[in-house]
Formats: C-alpha cells, structure tokens, sequence
C-alpha cells in the first residue's frame, strides 16, 4: 500500500451507494480463471455472467451508473497461502478510483496481534473506511475472545465492521457445503460484540435467513447496528423485513447489491417490485450508508 484513500465522491449527483461488492481478482492475475472458480456460486445466484473480477473492472461498471461502491476482499486467514488480492491493493487501486469507490479492508480473526496491527495500518495509512468479516468463511464466531484485539482498533477509530449474516452463498451446493459451517452467521453473536464495542458501528450484511428476526431485535434494540440489504433480489425478502425496513429501522436499512453475483442493475429493478415506500427510499438507496461512512 502506497496512497492514503480520500473519498471525492459527488454524494448529491449519486444515484445510489451501493454498500456490499466484492472485488475477486487481482489486477496481477488472470480474472478469467477467477471467475471460472466463482462458477459454482453463479449458478446458485442464478447470474447469467459475471462481470470481470479487478477493482478498475468494478469502477468502471459503477461508474456507468453514477452509483458509488463499498468494496473489499475476504482476507483467507494466515494459515492459507498469500492470496494474488490484498486489501492493500484495494486501497491502492480505490484511491486510483475514488470518485466512485469505498474501500474495506479485511483482516482474518486468527491473525491475532498482528492482524490489529494491520488493520490499524489499513485505517491509519489507507484510509479504509470499514472492514469486511465473513464467519462462515473465517471459521469463527463473532463474538469470539479471540477478534476483540482487531476489534478494538476498530471501536477506537468508530470505523464499521460488516459482518455476512445467515444462509451462504460460498460454498452453496458443493461437497460439505465446502467447509461453511452455517452456525457461525447467526446474528445473536454479534449483539455481544455490540455491547463489547458500543463504538464500533456494526453491519448485519444481508437478509439473515433462517434468523431475520434476530437480525431486526438487534438492528432495533442496539444503535450501532445496521442492515444491508445485498445477496438477495428484494422479490425474496419476507415481509417482516420489508415492514421494519419502512418503519422502525428505516434510517438503518442499507442498499447492497453482493456484486459481481448480483447486480445493482437487477437489485435496484427488483426494489420498485416490493412494497418499500416511497419516502424510505432515499435513506436506503443512499443517504444511511453515506451517514454511517461519515462521507
Ligand atoms: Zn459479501
């Protein structure tokens, strides 16, 4: 990493923030053959084609669309060999792109005091504006003992911490359900976090199938904590989603689309299909997440 992240996003001009994408491929590597490894998930996501996998392929598809984009990768942890995508490519190459890009950074639990001192580095040095944890992925409860070193660096900086929630995509359909054990993204762990760190402002990522009402009871009862609303067409969001999400929790409800495997495009379409209301729309399609990133 070699630039300081500095937002220059027009928020007025915006259409929408688009909270929750994935960035797969490293510039330094081959996208093709990345995308041929995300085929199993594509199906399961029933996506025709994926779009190119690199941070520029990603900024200039949402570029098009004058929609600013959260972006990260998911660090595989220090016992996986040294993945091609860092997270300080994706600060180096959000910079290059900050007139519509946002970066995350993505710190693995088990890298223990040294994983708090990257992400203080990822803060400090690049200007990271959140951090992205998948549990499933991670193999790791959230409230684990063993995250609160990282996430006391993150409470000190009131930097968010997106957490996937519930059901799995990765790993969907495949032998052993490719190691994810569904136990880990139930969202009651995270109320502990939330007490632990009333600072750390937390990001319940997707509608959190089989556990949605766990999900609204926190997202109500701590103020910390948010939802985002990606990896799901709204067409599938059951109604008491759609219900908090235009009363009680309606200025912490968040558009996200999980691209590549879905696209603002198809989201955003599907979201004048369900009963949102029109004065909601606003706040979720933009203005909360722009509140919550401090942009
Ligand atoms: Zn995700």
């Amino acid at each position: 990493m070699t630039t300081l992240y500095q937002p220059a996003i027009d928020l007025d001009a915006l259409h929408a923030l688009d909270m929750h994408t994935h960035v797969h491929a490293s510039v330094t590597e081959d996208a093709a053959a990345v995308n041929a490894s995300l085929a199993a998930m594509a199906k399961f996501f029933k996506s025709d084609e994926l779009p190119p996998g690199t941070l520029p392929d990603l900024a200039a598809y949402y570029r098009l669309r004058n929609v600013a984009a959260v972006t990260f990768t998911v660090d595989p942890g220090p016992a996986a060999a040294e993945p091609a995508l860092t997270s300080d490519e994706i600060v180096d190459l959000a910079a290059k792109n900050n007139d519509i890009v946002i970066p995350f950074g993505s710190v693995h639990p088990d890298r223990g005091e040294e994983g708090a001192r990257l992400a203080e580095r990822l803060i400090v040095e690049g200007g990271v504006r959140g951090f992205k944890f998948h549990p499933n992925a991670m193999s790791f409860f959230p409230n684990d003992r063993k995250a609160y070193d990282l996430y006391e660096v993150l409470n000190a900086h009131r930097i968010p911490a997106l957490f996937h929630t519930g059901q799995s995509g990765a790993g969907a359909g495949t032998r052993g359900g490719g190691g994810m054990r569904l136990k880990y993204s139930n969202p009651l762990h995270l109320d502990d976090v939330a007490v632990d760190f009333p600072d750390m402002p937390i990001v319940l990522a997707h509608p959190s199938f089989p556990w949605q009402e766990e999900a609204l009871a926190i997202a109500v009862h701590k103020p910390q904590v948010h939802i985002d609303l990606s990896g799901w067409s709204p067409k599938y969001f059951p109604p008491i989603l759609v219900q908090y999400a235009n009363t009680l929790l309606r200025d912490k409800v968040l558009f996200g689309s999980d691209f590549p495997l879905i696209t603002p495009d198809r989201w955003l379409a599907d979201l004048e299909k369900i009963g949102i209301r029109d004065e909601v729309k606003p706040g979720l399609m933009k203005g909360n997440a722009i509140r919550l990133l401090g942009l």
